[in-house]
C-alpha cells in the first residue's frame, strides 16, 4: 500500500519541502510540536526504521544532520531534538524538533496551529539556509 509520505514524495499531495536528494526528503510536519518541526524520510518505502538497510539508515542520519543545522539557524532554540515514533504513518521517518526544554518534545501535548502562509515562510527560510 502506498503511504501518505510516498504520495508526498511523488508530489501527489502537497507538502512544505525543506530538502531532498535521490534517497531522502525533508518536509515540515503538518501538525508541528514547534515551529520548524520537520520530518525526514527515505524515499524508499520502509515501515519500521530499524528494518532499513544499514547504509540507507546511516545516510538518513547524515542527511538529517544537514537539515537540523539549517533549522537551528532559522528557529531560535537550544538544540534540535530528534525522535522516532512511527505509530501513525507506516513509513520510516525522523522527527527534527527545535527544543528549549523537555516539554517541547512531548508528543502528548497539543500541536501548534500554524497557517499555510506561516508554514510556507518557515520552509522557505530553512530552504534558503540549506542552499547557502
Ligand atoms: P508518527 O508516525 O511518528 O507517530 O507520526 C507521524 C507524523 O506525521 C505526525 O507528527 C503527523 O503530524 C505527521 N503527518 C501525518 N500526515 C501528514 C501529512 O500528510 N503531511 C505532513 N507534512 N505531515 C503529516
Amino acid at each position: 500500500m502506498t503511504t501518505i509520505f510516498s504520495k508526498i514524495v511523488k508530489g501527489e499531495i502537497p507538502s512544505h519541502k525543506i530538502a531532498e536528494d535521490e534517497d531522502y526528503l525533508a518536509f515540515l510536519d503538518i501538525n508541528p510540536l514547534a515551529r520548524g518541526h520537520t520530518l525526514v524520510i527515505p524515499k524508499k518505502e520502509v515501515d519500521y526504521i530499524f528494518d532499513m538497510d544499514d547504509n540507507l539508515l546511516a545516510g538518513m542520519q547524515v542527511f538529517s544532520k544537514r537539515v537540523a543545522k539549517a533549522i537551528e539557524r532559522v528557529i531560535p532554540c537550544k538544540r534540535i531534538g530528534i525522535a522516532v515514533l512511527g505509530l501513525e504513518v507506516p513509513h520510516a521517518h525522523i522527527h527534527l524538533i527545535p527544543i528549549n526544554r523537555l516539554e517541547d518534545i512531548n508528543f502528548g501535548r497539543p500541536k501548534l496551529r500554524l497557517g499555510e502562509d506561516e508554514l510556507a515562510e518557515i520552509a522557505a527560510n530553512i530552504r534558503q539556509v540549506m542552499e547557502q
